[in-house]
């Protein structure tokens, strides 16, 4: 009879572990410090594979709003799509995340971009992310993040590079 500790899973069970790419964006308050807070709270949890740099954004979906500060990371775990999404709401709730206005300023934006091997369309968690394809500000630092990612069978680098020049030209990656 193995003695190992009783919290050992028993030897060839290991739970699923998920790819996932996270789009985090703030525009409201310390917004480098906030984004650099979750990139952080995410590697305690030892699960970064790798972040991008931080990017200064325009706002996108037609509010008028400060430019914003965007990471786009991918991580590797054995958190369920719902646990992430639950981690990520979580830390929107203690950076006092409130939604007065769609697509508005916000102190704190956890997405759920993409999870490789995984999709759903429940409204609560869709994956991909229904407008990750055409944003240029998760396509861009994600592609720095990851060379050789691919979204729906795409290429993101054929995405990014599909992209306007208009939505591109005021991105700008900052030295952090
Ligand atoms: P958008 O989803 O277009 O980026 P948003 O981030 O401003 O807009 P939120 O108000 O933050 O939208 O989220 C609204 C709801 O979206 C959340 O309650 C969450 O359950 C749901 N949701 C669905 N799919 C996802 C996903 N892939 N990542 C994060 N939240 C999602
Ligand atoms: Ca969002
Ligand atoms: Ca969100």
């Amino acid at each position: 009879m193995n003695s190992g500790p009783v919290h050992t899973p028993p030897r060839g069970f290991s739970a699923p572990m998920y790819h996932t790419v996270l789009s985090l964006g703030s525009n409201l308050g310390d917004s480098e410090a906030l984004v650099a807070w979750v990139v952080a709270n995410a590697r305690q949890l030892g699960s970064v594979k790798t972040v991008s740099s931080m990017y200064s954004t325009p706002p996108w979906g037609g509010v008028e709003q400060p430019d914003f500060r965007n990471v786009t990371m991918a991580v590797e775990s054995e958190y369920t799509p719902r646990q992430w999404l639950l981690w990520g709401s979580n830390l929107e709730a203690r950076a006092m995340r409130t939604r007065e206005v769609r697509w508005g300023p916000r102190t704190l934006d956890v997405d759920i971009v993409d999870i490789e091997g995984y999709s759903s369309s429940d409204p609560e968690l869709t994956v991909p992310h229904p407008f990750a394809h055409e944003r240029a500000f998760v396509l861009i630092p994600w592609l720095a993040a990851e060379p050789a990612a691919k979204l729906k069978g795409q290429d993101v680098s054929a995405l990014v590079a599909a992209l306007d020049p208009q939505e591109t030209v005021n991105i700008h990656r900052l030295g952090l």
